[in-house]
């Protein structure tokens, strides 16, 4: 299969060329060229599949040209090493809990996998291959997590002193192993510099065979669609039409869901349900889309103004803007209704997190205005990976999962560094 960039259809690259530059020269994101279509007979018998036989079915459909069947079925088994539960929540109302994994958040899925499908494309394994991270909290505990113990790979991260929230902190400073993680004595916006300075160096590249783990790589988008198979095969058999509700930030997501209709997948509707951080909504609801700049929010890890992945799904939609409006419903929430909705929840016995409250308030909605589907919305996160919120919501203390509160045990190794790129070269440098 080739790979094409958004901003240029005809620029095409291989699999591999894809999955470790990331994103395109030209900035466009990478799509496939064609998208498989499952036959009937196969989507009809994925309620007898396990997960990781629809792994196989689905990643084979995608990746055969240029994987075989025992790579394809050593990453699927690598990706789905935990569950992805259907639980009910309301009468035709279902939570797909994405949050067994790990991190506890939806994005271990595709780190996972991405990490497995790295080092299985990298030509030369004599040397390794180092992926450079800056993060604020999320994308450094999914990716140290998913990339911990692959032969063949190093995971450097660098993330700002004092930024990070506890918890998150001690997602990737506990690891060991060939997880290095770098506090360096600035801010956010610093680590990206000095990563993007990092990649720019012709010295370091000539050294080192440097890459980014980043949310737009295919190799963490495409995964993602698994869990919308494995879903719609475990809800009760109905003739109602079936409604997929996402909550929203770089809408890499809800791509995916699109992803896995586009390939035979009946999902009538899909919900793009945001936070106060609403240009989607707002482009689905007729205007132009407009860039803004983020509003901080309960539910942070939704808190963009400009969704990375949007041009993936006007490609999903091939530029036909009428009926992407009409195929997929944005509504947007604030905080109070946010928190409102995680405690009238919690009275029928179930805990939301910020992320998955956004995307039931989003389904509720949907299903008002358009009788007769059956829905589900997704978990992202754990409740207990936004403990403070929650607590705060509920006035009471959450239990935290065994993993999570491992991880709190862990004991931190960093390695402190300047700001400066000198420092940080000569570090990386050092690497051999
Ligand atoms: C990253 C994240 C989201 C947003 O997912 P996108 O693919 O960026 O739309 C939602 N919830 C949680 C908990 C996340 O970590």
């Amino acid at each position: 299969m080739r790979y094409y960039s958004t901003n240029n259809p005809s620029h095409t690259v291989s699999l591999s060329e894809a999955v470790i530059k990331g994103l395109a020269p030209d900035n466009g994101l990478y799509m496939p060229q064609s998208i498989p279509v499952l036959s009937r007979e196969l989507i009809e018998s994925l309620p007898e599949m396990s997960f990781r036989e629809i792994g196989y079915a689905v990643i084979g459909a995608l990746f055969s040209e240029d994987l075989n069947d025992e790579q394809i079925q050593e990453l699927v088994d690598h990706t789905l090493v935990f569950d992805a539960p259907l639980v009910g929540v309301e009468e035709d109302v279902y939570s797909l809990e994405l949050f067994h994994g790990p991190t506890l958040a939806f994005k271990d899925f595709g780190a996972r996998f991405c990490s497995k499908l790295m080092s299985m494309l990298v030509e030369d394994k004599s040397q390794k291959l180092r992926v450079l991270v800056a993060t604020s909290g999320d994308t450094g505990s999914a990716v140290a997590n998913g990339f911990l113990e692959v032969e063949g790979v190093e995971v450097i991260i660098l993330f700002p002193k004092g930024k990070v929230s506890p918890l998150q902190e001690k997602q990737f400073t506990t690891l060991g192993k060939n997880i290095i993680a770098l506090e360096i004595d600035g801010v956010f916006d610093d680590c990206q510099t000095l990563v993007k300075q990092a990649f720019l160096d012709s010295e370091l590249n000539q050294k080192l065979q440097l890459t980014s783990a980043n949310s737009i790589n295919i190799a963490r988008w495409i995964p993602q669609c698994l869990y919308y198979f494995y879903a719609f095969s475990r809800l009760p058999k109905t003739r109602k039409k079936v409604v997929f509700s996402v909550p929203s930030g770089n809408f890499g997501n809800i791509g995916a869901g699109i992803l896995a209709q586009r390939m035979g997948l009946p999902i009538d509707h899909f919900v793009a349900a945001t936070n106060v951080n609403k240009v989607v909504p707002e482009y689905l609801e007729g205007a132009p889309f407009h860039v803004k700049p983020s509003i901080p929010t309960v539910s942070n890890s939704m808190d963009v103004g400009n969704p990375s992945n949007f041009p993936r799904l006007q490609a999903l939609y091939e530029g036909n803007e009428g009926f992407f409006r009409k195929k997929v419903r944005g509504y947007y929430y604030t905080d109070a209704q946010t928190v409102e909705a995680i405690q009238k929840v919690k009275k029928q016995g179930y805990i939301l997190d910020p992320h998955g409250a956004v995307g039931y308030l989003g389904l509720k909605d949907f299903m008002k205005s358009h009788p007769g589907y059956i829905g589900v919305f997704l978990e992202t996160a754990h409740p207990g990976k936004f403990r403070d919120v929650v607590e705060r919501t509920l006035g009471e203390k959450l239990v935290l999962p065994d993993r999570l509160a491992a991880f709190l045990k862990g004991e931190k190794k960093v390695i402190p560094m300047k700001k400066d790129f000198d420092t940080f070269k000569a570090f990386l440098k050092s690497l051999e």
